[in-house]
């Protein structure tokens, strides 16, 4: 699955076993599985959709519905090539490629030439090549490279009955562009004052030479983008604070903040579109990899598509004293996040392997705030009806304060019940028994992370969980 060495703070195969795990319990499978697969798609199962949606909606609390200065949009996938055209992609959204010349696998040249342990970030294609071709160095089967060369990455397909130039359109490589062409008509609507930000969350497609690393590479993603508008002269002081955001988020969603690292990406490893950008790179189990960025972007979009189309999309600030900066094309600042690549870390950084009760178990310490299921609900005894009667009583009501969000489990004994939850990281199971029924002595609340066990009343247990929402 990766030809990259395993990162020793996690325990031994945790990729392995991840993947396994999600098939198992269905966070994620592969895509097209019983045909065999289509490299580098992979679909959601209910307990995976579970967590995406959790981490979605806490992006667009946190970034659009809290904020007085974000709008949220929806855009196409397909747009006309004439966006694309305008944003350089036609030109520019090029990987370096090269090729096994036995087997014809192709392969990134710069990940080729990060496993050798050099850096390629500052190398032009013509450099890569030169240092394959001096060092000899082979493909990952061994066999001879053929040149460097640029490859496209996006997606192309034709929208309507006959094929021929006009009709080429590409399956989006970004959310972004359909934020900028968008600009004009937000403005319109709702007249914004400098600063703000359009947000949108959707599907983008990248041809990638070779998706790997389970869901961290592939070729259909999701993003969570923003595109953040300032007047040229703010763009650091927002950038700054954007980049805070960003880390707050990532904190809210429970990633370690030590397995996190800001990297200031140089010149020659920035898109075509920007002038400075920020990773934020997690440790994952197969390495150091980009999580998500932060680019400024400039007025290199908006300014494009202002003059490709003809449309004057500029912004009339009517806050503004001077006559001069009345009329402006705002700078933009971008925060980008990929949804899957988001959670794997966050299932990856919640992987854990100990010993409760003197018997191994394997968990998912996942942050009440994203798990897939918050609260199992269980009668101790599933043959006992007063147990089970009371048990969906509690469950009905704690359905109604996390709705979505909690399930009634009666498989097996209560231990294997434990168990099962803690694999899909289920933080809190509540077990209905005898006193409970017989005593009105409260319910029984389990913690995962601890095993430990504790009596409370259906309010207190309410109050007890939404604390661990906050
Ligand atoms: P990389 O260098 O890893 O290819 P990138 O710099 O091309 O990524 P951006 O164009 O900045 O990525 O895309 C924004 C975000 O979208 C990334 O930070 C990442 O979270 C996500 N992303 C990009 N490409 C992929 C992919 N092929 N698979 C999964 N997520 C992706």
């Amino acid at each position: 699955m990766t030809n990259t060495p395993e990162n020793p703070m996690y325990p031994e195969n945790t990729m392995e076993k991840l993947i396994s795990l999600c098939k198992r319990k269905g966070f994620i499978y592969q895509g097209s599985e019983i045909y065999g697969g289509l490299a580098g798609t992979w679909d959601y199962g209910p307990l995976g959709v579970a967590l995406k949606q959790n981490i979605q909606n806490l992006w667009w609390k946190k970034f659009v519905l809290d904020r007085e200065d974000m709008y949220g949009i929806d855009a196409a996938i397909l747009m006309n090539q004439e966006v694309w055209k305008a944003s350089g992609h036609v030109g520019g959204f090029s990987d370096p490629l090269v090729e096994d010349l036995k087997t014809h696998k192709r392969h990134r040249a710069d990940h080729l030439l990060e496993e050798q342990g050099i850096d390629p970030r500052e190398m032009t294609p013509s450099q890569m090549d030169a240092y394959i071709k001096g060092k000899g160095i082979k493909s990952p089967d061994g066999n001879p490279l053929g040149d460097v060369r640029q490859f496209n990455m996006m997606l192309k397909t034709s929208v309507g009955a006959n094929e021929d130039s006009s009709s080429i359109s590409y399956l989006r490589p970004e959310t972004a562009q359909g934020i900028f062409v968008n600009f004009k008509n937000v403005v319109d609507s709702f007249h914004p004052k400098l600063p703000f930000g359009i947000a949108q969350i959707g599907k983008a497609f990248r041809n990638e030479i070779a998706p790997r690393d389970f869901i961290f590479r592939v070729r259909e993603l999701e993003q969570m983008e923003i595109e953040y508008f300032v007047r040229p002269e703010n763009w650091e002081e927002r950038f700054e604070y954007l980049y805070n955001e960003q880390q707050d988020f990532l904190a809210e969603i429970g990633l370690r903040k030590e397995r996190l690292h800001k990297i200031i990406v140089p010149a020659a490893d920035r898109a075509h579109y920007s002038k400075h950008s920020i990773d934020t790179e997690f440790d994952f189990p197969f390495g150091q990899k980009e999580l998500l960025g932060l680019a400024y972007r400039t007025d290199f979009d908006l300014n494009a598509h202002k003059d490709a189309s003809k449309v004057d999309i500029s912004y009339f600030d009517e806050s503004e004293a001077d006559p001069e900066k009345k009329r402006l094309v705002p700078h933009c600042i971008e925060p980008t996040f990929g949804v899957g690549r988001l959670l794997l870390a966050v299932l990856a950084d919640a992987y854990r392997e100990d010993n409760l009760g003197d018997e191994p178990r394997v968990y998912l310490q996942l942050s009440p705030r994203v798990a897939p299921i918050l609260v199992a609900v269980s009668p101790l005894l599933k043959n006992k009806p007063q147990l089970v009667e009371k048990a969906r009583e509690v469950y009905m009501t704690l359905r109604k304060a996390y709705p979505g969000r909690v399930v009634f489990d009666d498989n097996g004994n209560i231990g294997k019940r434990y168990r099962r939850q803690d694999e899909i990281g289920t933080p809190f199971c509540v077990v209905i028994d005898f006193d409970t029924v017989e005593q009105n002595s409260g319910v029984t609340l389990r913690y995962r992370d601890t095993g430990e066990q504790k009596r409370m009343s259906v309010e207190e247990l309410i109050a007890t969980i939404s604390c661990h929402l906050e």
